[in-house]
């Protein structure tokens, strides 16, 4: 029995990605993204219960990743988003592995490897149309087109780019970076037979705007269940949480009115309490930042938590929730009974956004699969 987890609800994460191909036409594929352990849901369990639905290609950060994934028998196309340095470009020939690639270098140093391997290797190429990160600047394709058809080992397997404000409250800036790169992409003759997927979707653009679906989409978010943003448009399509992250009660015990809590004090009660400790702080990713903001769930009621949140321990209120003992559960994101705390709440509560909550809680926790 562990101290403290995420359970992880594959069933969840199957609903999720049949709800989001119910938004897309049918030459649309999901490249599904598991970077990062598959945003703490864990890379390996996630993309094989994603293959089996039917995903035809997955989204990494890393090479190492996409390694690992060959390692684990998954065979089906997976992009690495941050390319390859020339170190891993022999283990992306050998896994088949497609890299994004953003200058002519890179280009010539796969073809080389491919050529002597006897292979030819799919990559994508990444044009920044307004993201500000990686990628070329659309007047540098061209160049990056030309170096592309000599290098006759290598042949483009995506062109793509990235949308930085597709959750914004203004659909403005995305749309013109659509049209951007439709223009970009029209100059683009299909080369070397094999087709070319056109990809710039996020769970955000997917969800808002159906003209950017193109050949695939890449969600992540979405995938695990949380909207990319608290709009009519993302909501309308139902999600599920796919983590939970859970606890149980260490300690319970009565103090009188004016007992300090935790480091600092920074609570102090103002009548007889009853408080339980947690055995979980911020070395689990329940982070500092939470103290005196968060609520749990015991008992299937909301319980505050008091104090600063430790290293490895946490305080919470219980004195208006009748029967908590020792070894109750306690839900830290997730359902209880018909209460809920979201991932996004305990984003608010720490001034970040879902997406990190969930990488804090999954891959700092062990993860228990149901
Ligand atoms: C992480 C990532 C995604 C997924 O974004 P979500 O907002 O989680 O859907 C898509 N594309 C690229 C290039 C990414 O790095």
């Amino acid at each position: 029995m562990y101290s403290r987890w995420v359970e992880i609800d594959l069933d969840s994460l199957r609903e999720n990605f049949h709800s989001l191909q119910r938004c897309l036409g049918n030459a649309t594929r999901i490249m599904a993204v598991v970077k990062s352990d598959a945003y703490g849901h864990g890379m390996v369990p996630a993309a094989r219960c994603l293959a089996d639905e039917g995903a035809t290609a997955f989204g990494v950060a890393e090479v190492g990743e996409g390694v690992m994934l060959r390692r684990e028998g998954i065979a089906v196309d997976i992009a690495v988003f941050l390319g390859a340095a020339d170190d891993e470009v022999a283990d992306v020939v050998k896994h088949n592995l497609q890299p994004v690639v953003f200058d002519t270098r890179q280009v010539a140093e796969i073809n080389r490897v491919a050529c002597k391997a006897g292979v030819r290797v799919g990559v994508h190429l990444k044009i920044d149309t307004g993201m500000g990160r990686i990628g070329i600047l659309p007047r540098e394709v061209p160049l990056l087109l030309s170096c592309l058809r000599e290098a006759k080992n290598v042949y483009p397997a995506g062109v793509m780019s990235h949308c930085p404000l597709a959750d914004g409250d203004d659909a403005g800036p995305s749309v013109l970076q659509n049209t951007l790169f439709a223009e970009t992409v029209k100059s683009f003759d299909r080369m070397g037979g094999e087709k070319t997927a056109l990809h710039i979707a996020n769970s955000a653009a997917l969800l808002r705007f159906p003209d950017m679906h193109w050949d695939m989409v890449r969600p992540g978010l979405s995938l695990y269940g949380c909207h990319p943003a608290d709009h009519d448009w993302a909501r309308k399509t139902v999600l599920k949480p796919v983590m939970s992250f859970k606890t149980r009660v260490l300690q319970v015990k009565e103090v009188p009115a004016g007992f300090g809590v935790s480091y600092g004090h920074t609570f102090v009660t103002s009548r007889n309490s009853l408080l339980a400790v947690l055995p979980v702080g911020y070395n689990d990713g329940y982070l500092r930042s939470l103290s005196n903001k968060a609520e749990v769930l015991v008992r299937g009621r909301r319980a505050p938590q008091r104090g600063r949140v430790c290293m490895n321990a946490t305080v919470i209120d219980v004195t208006d929730i009748p029967g908590v003992v020792p070894g109750d559960e306690v839900t830290l994101m997730g359902r209880q009974q018909g209460e809920e705390i979201t991932a996004d709440e305990l984003a608010g509560w720490m001034g970040t956004i879902s997406y990190e909550v969930l990488c804090l809680f999954g891959n700092r926790n062990k993860r228990v699969y149901l």
